[in-house]
């Protein structure tokens, strides 16, 4: 044997474990987008519920306005008949619709205070939610832009190492070219293993001598025990 097949199934194992890597990145990546998909609408939301929270209590001051203007005016005229009230019945009746009035006029008058205290609150907090927003908004574009640079690299990388690969593996001796290409079809990537001392790295199993005098010599060689195409470690 003119060359030994180590260096060459060396290079092709760090070549194909390497696109195997580049492969998971790429995999990776509409998962990593559906994340920051995710965030960004959590951010959308909680932007928009500020707003409407603001809304929903400017609602219901207005509603609790309506409703303290019309208890007061009926509080206001019931007030006014109890002096024409004809019978002491009318007169306890009148007196009862006075207080039940009166309790309803203080409550309306506290959710309206309350409902100007929320929006008050709210309103302040407008220019930090709107920052909040700006920069989450900002963020997604970011990373897309660094997603889109990153898919590049790694599909170029690709598109490199898949050549390398296939310059490499044209150096395989032809007569095991079928037999390579059957491991590395049946086991991926890991259809190949270093040999370290006398050791399978991939099943740890011990060469004999005559294995790796053979290894040594050159020759193409498989794991008797795991299969693996074996080439000597660095
Ligand atoms: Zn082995």
């Amino acid at each position: 044997m003119s060359q030994s097949v180590s260096p060459v199934l060396r290079e092709c194992h760090r070549l194909r474990r390497h696109l195997r890597d580049l492969q998971a990145e790429i995999d990776l990546g509409p998962r990593v987008l559906k994340i920051q998909q995710e965030a960004l609408a959590d951010e959308d939301a909680a932007h928009k519920e500020h707003h409407d929270a603001i809304k929903r209590w400017k609602l219901k001051q207005k509603d609790d306005e309506g409703s303290l203007k019309t208890t007061e005016t009926r509080l206001l005229k019931v007030q006014t008949d109890l002096n024409s009230a004809t019978s002491k019945k009318e007169f306890d009746a009148k007196n009862v619709e006075i207080a039940t009035a009166t309790a309803r006029k203080s409550e309306f008058e506290d959710a309206i205070l309350t409902a100007l205290g929320e929006v008050e609150e709210r309103t302040a907090a407008i220019p930090a939610v709107e920052k909040k927003w700006a920069d989450a908004q900002a963020t997604f574009q970011r990373q897309q832009v660094e997603a889109a640079e990153r898919l590049a690299r790694l599909q170029a990388d690709q598109v490199e190492s898949l050549a390398g690969l296939e310059a490499t593996e044209a150096k395989i001796p032809p007569e095991h070219r079928n037999q390579y290409n059957r491991i590395v079809k049946g086991y991926g990537p890991d259809g190949l293993a270093p040999v370290h001392g006398r050791t399978c790295m991939n099943c740890k199993t011990s060469l004999t001598e005559q294995q790796k005098t053979s290894l040594l010599g050159g020759a193409f060689i498989c794991c008797p025990q795991c299969g693996r195409a074996l080439y000597l470690q660095e």
